[in-house]
């Protein structure tokens, strides 16, 4: 039967007609399907050398068994391949499509480390896992028992989904609770659709709903219900809230209209993928068509809001960062699908003010680096008489996210945090200070990737499953 392409949420800028080649490009395989596909997958596949050292799959989080699933995919057992890939990974066609895989599994593949160029892992894990859903191997959600156990889960992210994936496999009851009106946390409303097609994310809600999952949508815990009546409520709880409180720029004008922050850009424009109607889009407040665009910031949240404006109709797009190109945290390849899209970026600089009650400019500040800080990174330091002013019509500020105080907001200061703010709990079970309360995801290691999210609730359900054997046998040996 011949597959039909993912939806894909992608306008493209009438002014920057020149950079549609590289918006429309297809960088790996899986979006092609049927035999070309099947045949490139193959051939990516054939070229693992079965090292015998692994590097590619201990750098990979969810220590994947690559190797393994990689030769089947070459020999053509792809329903194999598949069944080996998802008994790690709850949702592999996932992190397939956004892990940053030049620094997890692919930037550790041998061949990629003898100059070869690496074998493309991630798309290989998308295409098996894509063909298993059109091919309906993906098992749906069936407990060979029902157990009386409830778990709360706080937070409808990759990391609370993993949990509740496994949890409601072994029998668990469990409910879902989301400030949001999807599920999927930033799966969602943060990534962008050109890099996650959000049907692929509605898909799996959609096997937990129908797998017995309660999903309490618009329930912001702390002011819908608080976090004692879910306690109350459940045998164990997760807390699986990921960090959203925006870290901020101080500096004169910052108030100006036209300087917007970076979730609520990514967002809005999430939410007009889906079809929804969203006033600040409309309005233009939150919407890049025809504007020049500055992003302050040189993260991945920061790469995400340049392209999304390069795909909304920007007339131009600059991406402003205070270190250089070797020193930003972004990764180097959404750097190169930026600049390839015809996004500038302005290393070495630093917003000093804004122009204008709407925005008209940022003043720039130009820096080099300097001695190295504590942790042996180069300080930014600048350069006296070197300011200039930047143009612009919308700046957004994507300069990273810091957990909201989650003891005070939900009045149980007995949650331990650390002085970051992040939940404290053991690396390995995710057990918080409190009884049977578990964390997991960006709450406890700030912010970080899917892939680490997902490996935190899994490990976070084994957890409490062997809790729940523990107990159960307790109670049959009095
Ligand atoms: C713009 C952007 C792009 C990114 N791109 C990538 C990428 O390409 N690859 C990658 O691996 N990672 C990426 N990340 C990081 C990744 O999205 C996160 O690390 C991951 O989603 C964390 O998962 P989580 O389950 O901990 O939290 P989240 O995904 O943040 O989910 C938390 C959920 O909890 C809910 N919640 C919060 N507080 C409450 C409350 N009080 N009551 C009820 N519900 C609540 C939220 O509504 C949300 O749905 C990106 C992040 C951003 C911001
Ligand atoms: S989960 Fe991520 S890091 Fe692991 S193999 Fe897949 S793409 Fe690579």
């Amino acid at each position: 039967m011949a597959k039909q392409p993912m939806l894909k949420f992608v306008t493209v800028s009438k002014e920057m007609p020149q950079k549609r080649a590289a918006i429309e490009r297809t960088d790996d395989f899986g979006e092609i399907y049927g035999e070309y596909a099947r045949e490139k997958a193959a051939e990516q596949a054939g070229r693992c050398s079965q090292c015998g050292v692994p590097y590619c799959q201990s750098h990979c989080p969810l220590h994947n068994n690559i190797p393994d699933w990689l030769k089947l995919t070459a020999e053509g057992r792809l329903q194999e391949a598949y069944e080996i890939s998802q008994a790690t990974n709850t949702f592999p066609e996932i992190c397939g499509r956004i892990c940053p895989q030049d620094r997890l599994c692919e930037g550790n593949c041998v061949i990629e480390q003898s100059g070869h160029g690496t074998v493309t892992i991630g798309a290989v894990e998308k295409y098996i896992t894509d063909t298993a859903w059109e091919e309906g191997w993906v098992k749906p959600i069936r407990p060979a028992v029902e157990r009386p156990e409830s778990v709360g889960i706080i937070g409808a992210g990759p990391g609370g989904l993993a949990a509740a994936d496994m949890l409601r496999r072994a029998g668990l009851q469990v409910t879902v609770y989301d400030r949001y009106d999807r599920s999927g946390g930033l799966m969602v409303y943060g990534i962008p659709g050109f890099k996650l097609e959000k049907d692929v994310v509605m898909r799996r809600n959609a096997q937990l709903a129908e797998g017995g999952v309660s999903f309490v949508l618009n329930c912001d815990v702390g002011r819908d219900i608080t976090f004692d009546e879910i306690r109350g409520k459940h045998d164990f709880v997760v807390i699986a809230t990921g960090v959203y409180k925006s870290r901020d720029l101080h500096a004169p004008g910052v108030g100006a209209t036209g300087i917007v922050r970076a979730i609520d850009y990514l967002t809005a424009s999430n939410r007009v993928g889906f079809g929804d109607t969203v006033p600040e889009f409309e309005s233009g407040e939150l919407n890049a068509e025809g504007k020049r665009v500055v992003v302050i910031g040189g993260g991945d949240t920061a790469m995400d809001c340049v392209r999304t404006a390069v795909r909304q109709g920007a007339t131009s797009v600059k991406c402003l960062y205070r270190r250089d190109r070797a020193n930003m945290p972004g990764s180097q390849r959404e750097v190169a699908n930026a600049e390839e899209e015809g996004v500038e970026f302005v290393w070495l600089s630093a917003p000093k003010g804004f122009a204008g009650d709407t925005v008209e400019g940022v003043m720039v500040q130009k820096m080099r680096l300097g001695a190295p800080d504590a942790t042996g990174r180069q300080m930014p330091e600048l350069i006296e008489g070197a300011d200039y002013v930047e143009g612009a019509d919308l700046v957004i500020k994507a300069l990273g996210f810091e957990p909201e105080e989650l003891p005070t907001l939900w009045g149980c200061e007995e949650l331990a945090v650390t002085r970051w703010g992040t939940i404290k709990a053991d690396f390995r079970t995710h057990q918080t200070s409190l009884p049977n309360v578990y964390a997991v995801g960006d709450i406890v290691r700030g912010a970080s990737l899917v892939v680490w999210a997902i490996r935190d609730g899994r490990e976070a359900a084994e957890a409490i499953l062997a809790q729940v054997t523990a107990q159960g046998a307790g109670v049959a040996a009095e």
